[in-house]
């Protein structure tokens, strides 16, 4: 999908959103009304009409959030501000804070603090383009494999909490399958990407030439993805590949990672109830300020429509929910969908589901581990589970089926409300 159609379905998306936002104060989440969607801003749904919306280019986009909002009351009946901010420039994927804020100037202080680290961490985790005056995950492919390369905090800390769980996680999440998965992205490149729910057929008659990366190709890259061969040095805050033909690739946990930073950036300046979404992540704050529980909805993956959810999952204050689903980012070649989550195993899409969630107390785990359950049978899938009982980490996991069928684990059970 070329980029200013895709941005165009962006703000479709956003203009719905905010059509449900005056139709329901105090939503997006409560118990009466649609509940929050966790991909919804990853969805580009069939039922939206983008020749509706109006084109905006990526500069505009990416110079100023949009933001909307108005004063309602609280539980109490106290004056708050619900504001609404929505940005486009990072991730590849619509960010947008929903903030109960005691007043309009807070909630756009807060907004701007969002954008601005945002893109601060986006340009950090990027694989795919250097800045001038720091050090990109680009960077870092480029240099690594000559020597130690010194890098900000921000990015260190995310290698490091990546090491730290591979072997919990079975190894199926591995930051280091960059060359496997570079075939994979110019594959669905060159194929014209879909993102959301759209014609199946449109990969195969966009006129470009839709292939499959070349399965020796594919074992070649794979000789270059061994994370042992990773070196973190923690005094000097330095990165360095044993094996130059590395390369790291952060896209299966950057996204809720820089939620949580930024969330816990927020609740310091002083944020208490709100929301914070960022594609298929979404991150909690506080309680609803009236009296609702909030709700975060596992979206149809058939349909990417956000009004039927198949289920709602009833959050707790500070908790998150990430979804990694075959609908998210995918190509199509004979009629078959190719996905952008990789088994490491096989160097192919996974097919077990279509979606898989995870509830956690954590974006950035809850991020690491939807891609990983995604690759996990159910067997693994329970080792995965018990391996994180083990360290006292409680985990809540959602997977849909082919048939749409929604099963979850038991401590879900009672907060999930599965829709008939
Ligand atoms: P998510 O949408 O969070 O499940 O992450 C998907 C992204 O993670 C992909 O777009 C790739 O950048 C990356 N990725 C896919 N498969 C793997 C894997 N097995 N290990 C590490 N990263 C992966
Ligand atoms: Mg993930």
């Amino acid at each position: 999908m070329n980029r200013k159609r895709r941005f165009a379905l962006l703000i479709a998306g956003l203009m719905t959103l905010s059509a449900c936002q005056t139709k329901a104060p105090g939503s997006p989440s409560s118990s009466e009304e649609a509940p929050a969607q966790a991909s919804v801003q990853e969805s580009r749904g069939s039922q939206e009409d983008p020749s509706s919306s109006r084109e905006i280019s990526p500069e505009e986009m990416a110079a100023k959030p949009l933001s909307q909002g108005e004063y309602v009351e609280d539980a109490e009946g106290k004056k708050i501000y619900q504001g609404q901010g929505t940005f486009f420039d990072t991730f590849d994927t619509v960010v947008t804070l929903t903030y109960f804020a005691p007043d309009e100037e807070t909630f756009q202080k807060y907004l701007t603090y969002t954008h601005d680290e945002f893109l601060r961490l986006h340009k950090l985790y990027d694989n795919y383009h250097e800045y001038e005056g720091l050090t990109s995950v680009m960077t870092v492919n480029r240099l690594a494999g000559q020597g130690p390369v010194e890098v900000d905090p921000d990015l260190f800390d995310i290698l490091e909490f990546s090491l730290d769980h591979y072997e919990a996680s079975l190894g199926k999440v591995n930051i280091a399958l960059g060359p496997v998965l570079s075939l994979w992205h110019e594959a669905r490149e060159a194929a014209g990407a879909h993102e959301g729910a759209e014609d199946e057929d449109q990969g195969s008659t966009s006129g470009k030439e839709v292939r499959l990366p070349d399965k020796a190709a594919l074992e070649e890259a794979n000789r270059h993805t061994d994370l042992a061969k990773l070196r973190l040095d923690k005094a000097a805050r330095t990165v360095a590949f044993d094996d130059p033909k590395m390369a790291l690739d952060l896209g299966a946990v950057a996204k809720g990672y820089a939620t949580e930073k930024v969330a816990k950036g927020l609740e310091a300046m002083g944020m208490k109830n709100g929301l914070l979404s960022a594609g298929g992540n979404v991150r909690l704050f506080g309680y609803h300020p009236q009296g609702r529980p909030w709700k975060v909805g596992v979206e149809d993956p058939k349909t990417n429509d956000r009004d039927q959810a198949l289920a709602a999952m009833k959050m707790e204050s500070g908790s998150s929910m990430v979804t990694s689903g075959d609908y998210q980012r995918y190509f199509v070649v004979d009629g078959k969908r190719y996905n952008h989550i990789i088994d490491p195993k096989t160097l192919y899409p996974a097919t077990l589901y279509p979606s898989v969630s995870v509830v956690a107390g954590d974006s950035g785990l809850a991020d690491f581990l939807s891609t990983t359950f995604f690759l996990c049978n159910k067997e693994e899938a329970a080792r995965v589970l018990e391996n994180y009982k083990k360290q006292g980490v409680d985990l809540g996991v959602i997977w849909v089926d082919f048939d749409n069928r929604v099963t979850s684990t038991d401590n879900l059970v009672g907060a999930l409300e599965v829709r008939e």
